[in-house]
């Protein structure tokens, strides 16, 4: 098994990382991607904190849509920070970027514009990216239509949309990636994604420390939890865990490489 998606780098994780890092080896999660924000010059400090607690970890660097406010006209300043990260950490991956029109703690525009900028960078360094969208996906497969054409590819993190935006996805060459919301009792239409997306085209993920899973949820989210994403994908697939989990693995190392 393996997380997709979490910010171990994160100060909540800094005064217990080791527990954390062992719990989740316990759970039988292999590793994980650990989200830098490439702005945040202390989180990318912690990074060498979580390699050397959890050397199977790989990074990913980027400036989150939420902070993109601090940018506008400098689109350009931006990615520079995010390339300058994202080598100085041997990133896998550009992200996480996007549009979040439901909090919209930065001018759409900006976040338009620093988007099309990383997603620059994502092909300059010849990189997957971690999609972030939320109330945008409209934009958001706009943006990656023109700025990346077919040559951008990448992974839905947290999907949340539905069966006709996952096919969206998919026909970009997208994977779509779960998060604990799968479990929640009211996530029936996510539900139905996860029966709709090929095996071969799916990861899951925690995004700890947000969005525990039942039945830790409210609480500080961790990567050893991923197993109740998985756990779930696998019952509403009426499938085995073992296959899945599997799969899940080689899917992550297709996308993101195995070194
Ligand atoms: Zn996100
Ligand atoms: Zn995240």
């Amino acid at each position: 098994m393996i997380d997709s998606h979490c910010h171990l780098a994160d100060e909540a994780f800094a005064a217990d990382l080791s527990e954390v890092v062992a719990r989740a080896q316990a759970a039988g999660v292999q590793g994980a991607l650990c989200i830098l924000s490439a702005d945040e010059p202390e989180e990318v400090a912690r990074a060498g904190q979580v390699r050397d607690a959890w050397p199977a970890v790989r990074f990913a660097a980027a400036i989150h849509p939420h902070r993109t406010g601090a940018y506008a006209g400098r689109a350009e300043h931006a990615a520079r920070l995010t390339r300058d990260t994202a080598v100085s950490t041997t990133a896998v991956a550009i992200g996480e970027i996007g549009l979040d029109y439901h909090y919209d703690f930065s001018p759409r525009d900006v976040q338009r514009a620093v988007f099309v900028a990383q997603i620059g960078v994502a092909l300059e360094l010849d990189r997957p990216v971690v999609i972030h969208t939320r109330e945008a996906t409209d934009d958001t497969f706009a943006v990656l239509r023109e700025a990346g054409g077919n040559r951008v590819r990448g992974v839905m993190h947290c999907f949340s949309g539905t069966v006709d935006e996952a096919r969206a996805a998919l026909d970009l060459g997208f994977y779509i990636s779960l998060a604990g919301i799968l479990t929640f009792p009211k996530a029936e239409s996510l539900r139905e994604v996860a029966r709709f997306v090929p095996l071969d085209r799916v990861l899951v993920e925690t995004d700890a420390p947000f969005l525990a899973p039942v039945p830790h949820r409210g609480k500080r989210n961790e990567p050893a939890w991923v197993v109740e994403t998985a756990r779930r994908l696998a019952d509403v697939r009426g499938l085995p865990f073992d296959p899945i989990a599997a799969q899940i693995l080689q899917n992550y190392h297709v996308l993101f490489g195995s070194s």
